[in-house]
Formats: C-alpha cells, structure tokens, sequence
C-alpha cells in the first residue's frame, strides 16, 4: 500500500465524521452505530483501492506512452520524410502483440478508474460535457476525416479543413491517417475474407478489438502492401501528420483533456486526466470497433443482403454517422455515407455540409435515387422503404462487384461513376 492510501484515508476518515472503535475488522451490524461504522469501513476500503490505482496509474501510463512512442510504423524523425522502406509493413513490425495487449490492458484500467470517478459523481459536470465534445471532434476527425475524405475520396477538402479533419483524427489515437486509410482500403477490397485486418466472420470479438490482439493473418500480410497508397503520400497535411503523430497525439488527446478542464473551471488534474482523456479515448475506441463488429452481424441489408454489413442506427449514434454500413460498402463513394439525410444520426453528414459552404469541402459524390433504387432492387433484402419503380429486373445483369474502396478505386462500375451527383462541382 503507498503511503498516500493511509494519508488519504485518514483525512477520509475526519471528513466523514466515522466515529472511533471501527477501525478493527469488519463491527457487527447491532445498532445503528455498528451501521455506520460498516459504511464507513466500506468507504475507507473502496478508496484504499482508488489510491492503488492512483499509485499504479502512472506506471500504466508509462508502458502507454512506450507503445505509441515506439510505434514502428513511425521510425521516421518528425522533421525529415520518412525513408522508403518504413512505409512497407514487414510481418515483424506489423503488429507486435505484447505491447498491444498491454497497451490495450492499460488503457482500460485507466478508463474504468475514470469510469469510477463519474458514478460516483467525483467529476464536476463540465468535465463531463468537456469529454463529450472532444470524443465528439474526434469522431469526427475519423468519419468525415480518415474514413470519407481520405480513404474514399468522396468528396474534397482544402487545406484548411484537412489540417482541421488530422488534427481531429489524431485525438481518436487510432494510429495515423496513412496508417487507417491502408487497413480500411485492405477492409473495403477484401470485406470479411482473410485479408480484411478485421474480418467478421472469425466472429464478434476478433471482428471488434481481438484482431488487434493476435498476429494477423497470412493473407493480410500478403494483401496488405498492395493497396495504392499514392494519393495519401502526395498529400503533405497526411505525411505531415504520419511524421509528428505520436507528440501530437500526446498533445491532443492526452495533455489538452488534462490540462484544460484544471485551467478553466479548477478540476483536479488526475480527474481530469482519467475522465477527459483516458475514458474519453476507450469509449470512442470501442464506437469505431462497433463499425467493425456490431455494423457486420446485426441489422437490415437493404442494398446488398449478399454482404455482411447491415444498417445499424446504434451504431450510427455512437459514430457520427457511419452505421449505415449496408449503403456504405454498397456505394463507399457516397459523402453521406448513407441513403437519407439525417442530420441527427449522421453528424459528420452536416459538418462536411458546413465546410461546404465556405468553399472548404467541394466535389461531394453521392448516389441518386434512381441507381439506389436500382441496385436495391436488384441485391437488397426488400426492406428498403421507399423502393419506387424502378427499372431494375430480375433479369438485370449480375450485381457489380462490392469490393471498391472508393471514388479513385479502378474498380469502380462506370455506370456509377457516370451517374454520380456531385455537389459543389470545382469546375
Ligand atoms: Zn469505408
Ligand atoms: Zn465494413
């Protein structure tokens, strides 16, 4: 026990007022004085316990910064570009699973211990409110940012708002946008077989979080080197952020959320610490894995039932908007990233809007009805509601392929590529 948990708990013990003789064993439950001694005691042993944490907390927060400081991906020194080889992954640098697991384990610790602070209503409410918006904004960097903008190529952004878009992506420590757009392009062109780093169909838990646990599979390994990357290297705002990822992530998602909530409104700073950083990150960790997981097994498949993603309103919520995964790995190109437009389930729907209209985000693609209408006819499950008359047969040709990536993606049918709306036209 450190030698704070017997200050603490001596302080603890004048603040409650725990009257004397209760400090030896567990008193019987006799009178109400024998009760209040019991609460006490309870008290006093669940905060021995939040000091443990406490004491051990910085321990875990070292072997965290050991994981993203050592990052292999990122060998490259933030003022220089990166040498050739570092943007090939090798199977010994793909994944190294211990500092994974460990990275993963001391993440979570820190979390239910900020988890804790808030049930038991140690955090003051801007905090709260605080960590909500930031976990928003960074839900948003990746939906609008990583996954619409860079690794599909649905719509376009100028600089301003690509700089905005990584900065918010890095607060999601979910690695760095060169990094996503690779595994989320391999996810796109190998959906649910080997390749796909997150592949549904080894089930619930490896589809979630267990795939970043476990050496990959052969067939990623093989697959993964191949996916064109191009773009993302002639974009310097996505290498600028690829050299200085891990003291930006450091700044963003982990000193800012401790230091601001302790600057403007006086909260403690370990608090701050557990609650806006560490418990903000692992719940908008675990929405992104929902996309993976939950938006792969359960819910509607109105555009395509030959395919495991489905329409998942939940998973929606918790994202911003990427939970209409049935439109999304039917039409990947589309900005909404769904059929309908709902503000109020597709967030980082209405902030590329926004950018839109100062000229930041332009070219936005997206599906007209009639070939929605069309390609539901033809794949869906029949549940799409506003299937009108359309043109579309039984004796329509086979379905077109589902595994494109994006806008830029050669296998992209031209029947969409010609019938593509675009909002915002550049030209
Ligand atoms: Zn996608
Ligand atoms: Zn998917």
């Amino acid at each position: 026990m450190s030698p704070n948990a017997t200050d603490s708990s001596t302080i603890l013990r004048e603040e409650r007022k725990i009257p004397n003789g209760c400090t030896n064993g567990w008193p019987s439950m006799s009178d109400s004085t024998e009760k209040q001694c019991w609460k006490g005691q309870a008290f006093l042993k669940i905060n021995e316990i939040v000091a443990l944490v406490k004491h051990y907390s910085l321990r875990a927060y070292i072997i965290f910064w050991h994981e993203l400081s050592m990052n292999p991906r990122v060998r490259s020194s933030p003022f220089s570009p990166p040498p050739a080889d570092e943007l090939v992954l090798s199977k010994s640098d793909v994944f190294s699973t211990r500092r994974r697991r460990l990275f993963f384990l001391s993440i979570h610790l820190l979390a239910l211990a900020g988890l804790y602070l808030c049930v038991t209503g140690q955090v003051k409410l801007y905090t709260v409110m605080f960590a909500m918006a930031w976990g928003t904004m960074s839900s948003i960097g990746v939906t609008a940012g990583a996954h619409r903008l860079w690794s599909h190529h649905a719509y376009k952004a100028k600089w301003p708002l690509r700089v905005l878009m990584a900065l918010s992506q890095t607060v999601g420590v979910q690695y760095s946008v060169y990094n996503w757009v690779r595994d989320h392009r391999l996810h796109h062109k190998y959906t649910d077989t080997d390749a796909d780093p997150h592949n549904s169909n080894r089930g619930f838990f490896y589809s979630h979080v267990g795939w970043a646990l476990i050496m990959p599979h052969p067939a990623f390994e093989s697959k993964v080197n191949t996916v064109d990357m191009a773009d993302m290297e002639a974009d310097w705002v996505v290498m600028w952020q690829y050299r200085l990822y891990a003291p930006l992530a450091f700044l963003l998602s982990y000193a800012l959320p401790t230091v601001l909530p302790w600057w403007l409104w006086g909260e403690d700073l370990l608090v701050a610490h557990l609650v806006a950083a560490q418990l903000r990150h692992v719940l908008t960790l675990h929405s992104t894995f929902l996309i993976n997981s939950a938006a792969h097994m359960w819910g509607l498949r109105p555009y395509d039932k030959n395919i495991n993603p489905t329409e998942n309103m939940l998973v929606s919520v918790a994202t911003c908007g990427d939970g209409w995964h049935n439109y999304h790995h039917t039409f990947p190109w589309d900005y909404k990233n769904a059929e309908l437009l709902d503000y109020k389930l597709n967030l980082s729907t209405l902030v590329i809007d926004m950018f839109s209209l100062i000229g930041w985000a332009y070219d936005l693609k997206t599906v007209p009805a009639e070939l929605v209408n069309k390609r539901a006819l033809r794949t869906g499950d029949g549940t799409r509601k506003n299937t009108g008359a359309g043109d579309a047969s039984t004796t329509s040709p086979p379905p077109p392929p589902t595994n494109v990536y994006g806008w830029t993606d050669n296998d992209l049918p031209e029947e969409d590529r010609q019938m593509a709306q675009i909002y915002k036209k550049s030209d």
